[in-house]
């Protein structure tokens, strides 16, 4: 099998002229407001509908004072193609009052900090550890893990029959998979790769290794894969 890091330079020359993700090119400013809001609006919707809003919110917030005040029912408004859009609105507000109240409205830049905050999972303190603070940690969701297993890079990760794994399901209870899975790619991987691992797997996922029908037979690292769980490649 070719190593962790030799696959990820192919996913890397393949994808390199590729537009990244909406939170994946707020690396470029790495302010840490504006990645932690984005990453609570982003969870399930699309990035073009995220775009989207994340526009048009950043018209009317520059901060987390801005978010409490904001009416609600606006908030819910701005939000109104996201799925969940009154949850999300909700913690928004939840998570801004958090950090304005216990952080003196800076978002800390350690894991056990952001992860004390109620609304903040796994996954999106990776995602601000990583890119407001430039952080060596890998934002782990569904994507990684479907990709990670079927590569074969590691054995227990539940690909399912179809190579379909749910967000809920995937991150396993309290992240702990998420955890294993960013152990494994940390240790395999240079400094530089592990920057721009999230950005590679989302776009893998979305381009080529779908969670259903991937398309294997024009995948880069088709050759080193071992396609654990794909039953019906295309
Ligand atoms: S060969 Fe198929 S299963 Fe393996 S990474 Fe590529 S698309 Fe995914």
């Amino acid at each position: 099998m070719e190593s962790i890091s030799e696959v990820m330079r192919v996913l890397e020359e393949h994808y390199k002229d590729e537009r990244r993700t909406s939170l994946n090119r707020m690396r470029e400013h790495r302010d840490p407001f504006r990645v932690l809001i984005g990453c609570l609006v982003s969870i399930n919707i699309k990035d073009e509908v995220c775009d989207e809003i994340l526009g048009v919110l950043f018209s009317k917030v520059s901060g987390f004072q801005d978010v409490i005040d904001m009416d609600i029912l606006e908030l819910e408004e701005i939000l109104w193609n996201a799925r969940y859009r009154r949850i999300k609105a909700a913690r928004l507000k939840e998570v801004s009052r958090e950090v304005l109240e216990r952080f003196d409205g800076g978002v800390p830049d350690s894991a056990d900090e952001l992860l004390s905050i109620k609304g903040i999972g796994p996954k999106t303190c990776n995602i601000v550890l990583s890119f407001a603070f430039d952080k060596p940690v890998i934002p782990v969701d569904s994507n990684t893990i479907r990709i990670v297993g079927r590569l074969g890079w590691m054995r227990d990760v539940g690909v399912t029959g179809g190579g379909d794994v749910g967000d809920g399901k995937a991150l396993g209870k309290g992240g702990g998979k998420a955890r294993e899975v960013e152990r494994v790619l940390v240790s395999g991987l240079e400094d530089d790769q592990i920057r721009n691992a999230n950005a590679l797997f989302m776009l893998h996922g979305r381009e080529c290794c779908v969670p259903i029908g991937p398309f294997c037979s024009r995948c880069p690292v088709a050759e080193g894969c071992e396609k654990r769980g794909v039953e019906r490649g295309r």
